[in-house]
């Protein structure tokens, strides 16, 4: 695991930490020795921006290619938009189509949805597919949680509902465990899924008081996608949150994002797979970064995650390290997974190729 990199007392109390959140030149100079070039970006930025004291203590001093410090500090590159979608959010959640639905509830799929509570977060991610709507500011939502509820109440089809944002543990005790309450109410509701980077960028919010929340209750299980992007930032603080989640139940799972010059080389991709399985994360999903404007410069060509894929995890690691490559679309999440195993078949016999190239046959069955 990585240490902190810079030894600043990093409070234990959540609430302080988002007291003390690093969003100003004066506050970031603790952590960093600004370049030029940053100090420049950041007087002109209109953006939210900024992260938690635990996050901005992974960053580097001194590297302004750090890749913590990519994510927190705004790069004058997000001005250019030569590549990504105009109104990328209306498009990407479907809130232009005729089904009626309150703001809060995004759909792509008949069984579940993704319900939006919050705007706020826990790190402004500058490669974030909702900066329109918690970095930019651009697009206003309503987030009138009894809305949600009473729509999700509505539509018994809803099994699955994921509760999103912003992040949504940065709301309350008493939010969340209303919100928890009132799905757990509702007979169709099987499972309920937060995607939140807390356990990553604010762990000190795993409370006894939360997890006692999260935990009160197992028929209707509790699942957390988090998102980590690399290895540096597994903190033994991480480690001890998922524990903790886990010992109450919850999953936790991983939604990295393909970040160019962040984690698109193989090793950084391994070793960041790898490293989330030794703090108990499992790895979920590898997301294409989205077409959102002002990302240009964070996004590869579509193919190289599946490069990745297939030179840095399959066969060279566990399977339990191997997450699912995929880009999220406006008709929903679409796996972009290697294409090399079947090198040939006819009606007797499959010949497959293996990640170091070699072949092997086996025997076809007929139906
Ligand atoms: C990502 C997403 C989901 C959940 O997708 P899974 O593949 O089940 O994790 C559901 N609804 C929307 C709108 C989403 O964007
Ligand atoms: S925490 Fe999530 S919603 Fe918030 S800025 Fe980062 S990616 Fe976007």
């Amino acid at each position: 695991m990585h240490p902190a990199p810079n030894k600043i007392a990093v409070s234990e109390d959540w609430q302080e930490q988002l007291k003390q959140f690093v969003n100003t030149i004066d506050r970031l100079k603790e952590y960093v020795n600004l370049t030029a070039e940053e100090e420049a970006t950041l007087r002109a930025n209109e953006t939210t921006w900024g992260a938690t004291p635990h996050y901005a203590a992974l960053m580097d001093r001194d590297d302004p290619a750090c890749p913590v410090r990519r994510q927190i500090i705004p790069s004058s590159l997000e001005q250019q938009n030569r590549f990504g979608m105009d109104n990328y959010l209306v498009w990407k959640e479907n809130r232009a189509t005729g089904e009626v639905r309150p703001d809060s509830i995004a759909r792509q799929y008949v069984d579940r949805v993704a319900f939006t509570v919050t705007q706020t977060c826990g790190i402004y991610c500058r490669h974030c597919f909702r900066k329109e709507l918690v970095v930019d500011g651009s697009l206003s939502l309503n987030f009138n949680v009894d809305d949600g509820l009473d729509w999700i109440a509505a539509h018994p089809e809803v099994r699955d509902v994921l509760i999103t944002g912003g992040d949504p543990f940065l709301l309350a005790d008493d939010k969340i465990d209303y919100l928890i309450r009132k799905l757990r109410e509702l007979p169709h509701v099987e499972m309920i899924r937060f995607g939140t980077r807390t356990p990553i960028v604010l762990p000190q919010r795993m409370t006894p008081a939360l997890l006692k929340i999260l935990g009160g209750y197992h028929r209707v299980p509790i699942w957390i996608n988090t998102q980590c992007n690399h290895p540096r930032e597994l903190t033994e603080e991480t480690a001890r949150a998922v524990y903790d989640l886990l010992g109450c139940g919850v999953n936790v799972g991983n939604q990295a994002v393909l970040l160019k010059g962040i984690n698109d080389d193989v090793e950084t991709f391994r070793e960041l797979h790898q490293k989330l399985l030794t703090v108990r994360i499992k790895p979920y999903y590898v997301f294409y970064c989205e077409p959102a404007p002002g990302i240009d410069h964070f996004r590869t060509p579509v193919e190289k995650g599946a490069e990745l894929i297939r030179d840095a995890l399959r066969g060279h690691t566990t399977g339990l390290a191997q997450p699912m490559y995929v880009i999220a679309t406006n008709i929903g999440k679409i796996p972009l997974m290697p294409d090399y195993y079947i090198q040939g078949k006819n009606a007797k016999e499959y010949t497959l190729k293996n990640h170091l190239g070699e072949t092997t046959t086996i025997p076809n069955m007929p139906e």
